[in-house]
This record gives C-alpha cells, sequence and structure tokens, in this order.
C-alpha cells in the first residue's frame, strides 16, 4: 500500500493551492457577502487548464485522474467553499455526464468549450416532488416530429443562470412494468420556453449559483437524448456516485479552513495568562478535529483510487461524502467555539465555514440518503 501522492498529483495539488490562494481566498468574504458568482474567477480557472483535469487528451483534457481533481476541489473549496462548490459541480455533474454516457456527436459539440472551461454545463435532476426520491421527477419530454417536447420545472440547480447547457431528467415514457421512464435530455439555455431564475437567498455557498428552472414548450432535437439512450435515470444515478466524491473533497476544503484558522487562533489568542491552546479543553478540540480530517482524508483518496483502477467505488464513496461533510459540520463548529465572540462575528470569516459545510451533507444525497445506500451495499 502506498499513501505518498505521484509526482503529477502534487504538482496539481500545488498548482491548485497557489491559484486558490492568489485569486480566490482574497475575495472569499466578499464572496459570501455579495452571494455574487464570481464569473472572473471561473474563466481564469478554465484558462489555467482546472476544468481540463480528469479527462482524456482526446477530447482537450489534461489526462488527470480522479484523485488529482480531488486534490484541485479540496484546495478551491478550503480558499471559498462556494468556488470549490461550483468547480466541483461544473465537472462531476455537467461535463462528466456528457463524457462518460454521450453520445460521440454530443461529446463532439459539448466536450470541447466545457474542458476548456468557455462554457459552463448543469445537472438538472431536482424538482418539487423529486428531492431524494429522485423518482418523484414530473418533468415530461414527449416525442414530436423527431424533437422532445420539454415542460417542467426544476430547482435546487447549481451553475444554471451561468450554464450554456443543462442535462435534465424527464419522463420519456413507460417501463415494461408500468413505472416511469426516466431519461436525460440535453437542453441548451438559450432554447426558447428556458426561463431561469436564481434568487434564493441561500444560508451558505452564497457564491455558488443556484437556480430554479422553468421549462414551458422547449423543443429539442432528438439527438439531444444523453447517449441516445432512453432510461438514462442510471446515468444520473452513476453521476452522483462519482459527484459524492467530490462533495467529500470539498468537504476537506471546508474543515482544513475552519480547523487551520483555530488552531492559529489558538495559539495567538491569550487567557488566563496562556495562550488557548494550552488548555486542554481546546487541544481535545484541535485534536479530534485533525484526526477526522486524516480520516475524511483517506476515505475520499480510497474512493477517488478505487473509481481510477476500474473497480466498484459507489459505497465508499457514500461513506467518504458521508463522513468529509459530517465533519466540516463539526469542524465549523467548533472553530466557533475555539474562537469565541470572534467567530461569532460575520465580518471575521470563521462563521461561514459552519454555513458553508451545511451544504454538504444535503446536497447530492443528503447523509441520511447515504446511510441508506450504505445499507444497501451491505444487503439490508
Ligand atoms: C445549494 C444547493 C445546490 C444544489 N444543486 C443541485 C444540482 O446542481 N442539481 C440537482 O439536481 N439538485 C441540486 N440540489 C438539490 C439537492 O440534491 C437536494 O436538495 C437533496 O437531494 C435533498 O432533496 P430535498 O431538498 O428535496 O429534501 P427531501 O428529499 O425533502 O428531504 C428532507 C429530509 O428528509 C430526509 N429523507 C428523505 N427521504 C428519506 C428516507 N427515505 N429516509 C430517511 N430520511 C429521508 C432527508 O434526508 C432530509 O433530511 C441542490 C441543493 C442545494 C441546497
Amino acid at each position: 500500500m502506498d499513501f505518498e501522492l505521484s509526482e503529477e498529483q502534487r504538482a496539481v495539488k500545488e498548482k491548485a493551492a497557489q491559484f486558490a490562494e492568489k485569486y480566490i481566498k482574497p475575495r472569499a468574504l466578499e464572496i459570501d457577502k455579495t452571494g455574487e458568482f464570481p464569473v472572473d474567477i471561473f474563466k481564469k480557472l478554465g484558462e489555467e487548464g482546472f476544468m481540463k483535469i480528469p479527462f482524456s487528451e482526446e477530447w482537450g483534457g489534461a489526462g488527470g485522474d480522479t484523485l488529482s481533481y480531488m486534490l484541485a476541489v479540496e484546495e478551491i473549496a478550503k480558499a471559498c467553499a462556494s468556488t470549490g462548490l461550483s468547480y466541483a459541480a461544473s465537472i462531476s455533474l455537467g461535463i462528466s455526464p456528457i463524457y462518460n454516457f454521450g453520445t460521440k456527436e454530443q461529446k463532439e459539440k459539448w466536450l470541447p468549450d466545457l474542458i476548456s472551461g468557455k462554457k459552463l454545463a448543469s445537472f438538472g435532476l431536482t424538482e418539487v416532488m423529486a428531492g431524494s426520491d429522485a423518482s418523484g421527477t414530473e418533468t415530461t419530454a414527449v416525442l414530436e416530429n423527431g424533437e422532445y417536447v420539454i415542460n417542467g420545472q426544476k430547482r435546487y440547480i447549481t451553475n444554471a443562470s451561468y450554464a450554456s447547457v443543462i442535462l435534465v431528467t424527464a419522463i420519456t415514457g413507460e417501463t415494461a412494468n408500468g413505472r416511469k421512464r426516466i431519461s436525460g435530455i440535453l437542453v441548451p439555455t438559450d432554447t426558447p420556453g428556458v426561463t431561469i431564475k436564481s434568487d434564493y437567498d441561500k444560508m451558505g455557498v452564497r457564491g455558488s449559483d443556484t437556480a430554479e428552472i422553468n421549462l414551458e414548450d422547449v423543443r429539442v432535437p432528438a439527438e439531444n437524448l444523453l447517449g441516445g439512450k432512453e432510461d438514462g435515470y442510471k446515468f444520473f444515478m452513476q453521476t452522483l456516485d462519482a459527484g459524492r466524491i467530490s462533495i467529500g473533497a470539498n468537504s476537506l476544503g471546508v474543515a482544513s479552513a475552519a480547523f487551520e484558522s483555530s488552531l492559529d487562533y489558538s495559539k495567538k489568542r491569550n487567557q488566563f495568562g496562556n495562550s488557548l491552546s494550552k488548555f486542554q479543553a481546546i487541544q481535545f478540540k484541535l485534536a479530534d478535529m485533525a484526526m477526522e480530517i486524516e480520516l475524511a482524508r483517506n476515505m475520499v483518496h480510497k474512493a477517488a483510487w478505487l473509481k481510477d483502477q476500474g473497480k466498484p467505488f459507489a459505497k465508499e464513496a457514500s461513506f467518504a461524502k458521508l463522513f468529509a461533510s459530517e465533519t466540516a459540520v463539526r469542524a465549523g463548529n467548533e472553530a466557533i467555539q475555539i474562537h469565541g465572540g470572534y467567530g461569532y462575528m460575520r465580518e471575521n470569516g470563521v462563521e461561514r465555514h459552519l454555513r458553508d459545510a451545511k451544504l454538504l451533507v444535503i446536497g447530492e444525497g443528503t447523509s441520511e440518503i447515504q446511510r441508506i445506500v450504505i445499507a444497501k451495499h451491505l444487503g439490508c
């Protein structure tokens, strides 16, 4: 067993850390305060090749592995969780389903601009009746004269306001046993009938765009059916399995930021004639934070490694997402406690970690859903 990163992986981690320190971290408080999506940062992430990392050279990618991509997500999320979430969503949920399941024509049409970072893509699964239970989808797509006519509404969709294409789930018919047949359809956002609105006032990840999408008699060519196959529901589920590793990596970034700021503050702040770091009650909090982050990182890296080896990884992706996101919530909470009143004040950027972490135990399958997934793998 080898716990060392390869030379390429170390180089990606270092480049991401330097980029995040220079371009993202100085903007993190402002992004959180204004809730504005940092368009310029995303342009630069594209220019610097961060969108390319896990894709093959054949499609303009960098030919990196999943672990390299996770290292970049962690560094970016450590500087700013909003940017980390939107970055991971654009790769894991936006580009990956087209890359993994698209037809040759779909790949040729969309991948070059997405992988080079010129455009963004979104993943539109969630609806009012389709949250944890994605089979509750009510959006419909009816085939008429070589076109799908789509009607429905999606909510809470990351990056949609800035995306050029959204992969949506829609009912395209019935299965042999009378169930809804849910498929994936690529909808360019400039198609007539598509309306996108992002006026949610979110608790955290405030600079990550989250939008509501209205689809009214939207007509797209039948060729936009993802992979050219009905029943694309399984494509969505497999996309989420991989996406969960990236939520684990986001969580590592948030937890590490909370921990590092707590360790630093505890050494500088004196009370009762000693630095806080000399009090055992504070030491125990820091020790637990450090241990849980280390464990979460091992889980994220193992899930990424399994995926790169072509081995089953869905259970380990759920382990990683569940444990890392709950670690981030605990770390965010303890960070406020360690900083005391200073941590409670928004202007100091400490309480932001807890608000950001809370999304990570909800998005891409809540903690409860991860436990259900794990239990299914255990044969329950
Ligand atoms: C900021 C943000 C960004 C998002 N981005 C995207 C995106 O890009 N694309 C997309 O499609 N979706 C996105 N989502 C949606 C997200 O995936 C859903 O919010 C999430 O899956 C939960 O669904 P829900 O909100 O409908 O909650 P519900 O499903 O209503 O769940 C409510 C509560 O009930 C629990 N629960 C539900 N079912 C069970 C069960 N069987 N057993 C035990 N407990 C259960 C849940 O765990 C949760 O605690 C985003 C959400 C947010 C907040």
